[in-house]
């Protein structure tokens, strides 16, 4: 067995082709070298140097001083009633992340972290009790979807990742180089393939960077954590608004270059008491009557360490129905994976490993429902 990575190798799951390319050249290996060490990791899902067979075993070796294959271990998978699984995933420094596979009819998509915890201090969230330990690597955050997709490979070849949505631990656009990068990768036509109309990157509205990311070649769809209506409130759930509040943020998502038929999805958390009420609806539909974009109404999934609850199914009823009522195309993410979201926090609990193993949770309760419509 050809030994892979240390710590210090670059992962090949991290390199664009244009980096293994330069790599190949330094080496002195002929060109088309690079499409096939590629293929292997990003097309073929090889996580050793011995499955590449078409290299020599010198090559194999070569390449093994160079590089290492793989950048997280998966050390727990729960599956749930409804077929959603959630994937505890340990870092090679001994960070927990997770990962959640949501099948829905013949697509499946999965949601993933972009940082181990998050310093943005959503008052809600229990992903901002942890603050931010620190960013995820380009490699660590596709290695995610890696595994993902072998997880559903070794299950038979009827499923396959057909949506992305950045909606785990972690603000994405806080690590934004490594959040292009790996767009860059996933959706490259020789490797995953995944189309960037099935990518959503969701954020907590970081105006600087919006500006930026609706420059860049690669364009995922968009979604906006708003979770209110008004400065006031969004100031006390949503420290980040004191910053940049909504009128700035909408200023930002006016001017964001969306191409035809695309809209951005705004996520509301509802929150009892908070942001729930009749008033909140009719002030959403009049702050967002003007821009492209669907709201997708998140009942809140309470944890200990936050004084929020869920609102009734009533209340989250009559909320939904007043902005129908005001032409607001909402939707009600339906709860997936409810049986094991009861273990949301406690996996890494569980786990051996001291204190480098932070515990976790998906930051808005529920995993998502598929956000592509
Ligand atoms: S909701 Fe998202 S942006 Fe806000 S603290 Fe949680 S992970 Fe960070």
């Amino acid at each position: 067995m050809i030994p892979s990575a240390t710590p210090e190798l670059p992962d090949l799951a991290g390199m664009t082709l244009v980096d293994v390319e330069a790599l190949v050249a330094r080496l002195g290996w002929p060109k088309f070298r690079s499409e096939q060490v590629w293929r292997w990791v990003h097309d073929k899902g090889a996580r050793s140097f011995d499955e590449m067979t078409n290299l020599s075993a010198a090559q194999r070796g070569e390449l093994a001083t160079h590089t290492r294959v793989g950048s997280l271990t998966v050390a727990e998978v729960q599956t749930s009633r409804d077929g959603t699984q959630k994937l505890r995933l340990v870092t090679r420094d001994g960070f927990s992340i997770e990962s959640v596979l949501i099948p829905d009819g013949e697509k499946t998509t999965q949601c993933i972290s972009s940082q181990v915890g998050c310093a943005v201090d959503c008052q809600f969230c229990a992903t901002a009790k942890l603050g931010l330990k620190r960013n995820l690597d380009a490699s660590e955050i596709v290695d995610q979807v890696y595994l993902g997709r072998k997880l559903l490979a070794d299950a038979g070849p009827e499923r396959r990742i057909t949506n992305i949505v950045y909606m785990g631990m972690g603000e994405p656009l806080h690590n934004y180089d490594n959040l292009i990068r790996s767009l860059q990768i996933l959706t490259h036509n020789l490797g995953a393939k995944l189309s960037q109309r099935r990518i959503t990157v969701s954020t907590s509205g970081l105006v600087p960077k919006l500006e930026r990311l609706g420059n860049e070649l690669v364009r995922p769809n968009l979604a906006v954590s708003l979770n209110a209506a008004n400065d006031a409130i969004r100031d006390e759930i949503m420290p980040i608004n004191r910053k940049w509040n909504i009128a700035k943020l909408l200023g930002a998502l006016r001017a964001y270059p969306l191409e035809h038929r695309r809209r951005i999805t705004f996520e509301y958390v509802l929150l009892a008491g908070v942001n729930d009420s009749l008033t909140d609806a009719a002030q959403l539909a009049r702050l967002l009557r003007d821009v492209k974009c669907k709201v997708n109404i998140i009942p809140y999934n309470p944890h200990p360490e936050a004084p929020y609850a869920r609102p009734s199914d009533a209340a989250v009823d009559a909320f939904q129905n007043e902005c129908k009522r005001l032409g607001m195309a909402t939707y009600l993410r339906r709860p997936r994976g409810d049986d094991i979201d009861a273990a949301c926090g406690q996996l890494a609990n569980r786990a051996q490993g001291g204190a480098a193993i932070v515990p976790l949770r998906i930051r808005k309760g529920p995993p998502p429902a598929p956000a592509v419509d």
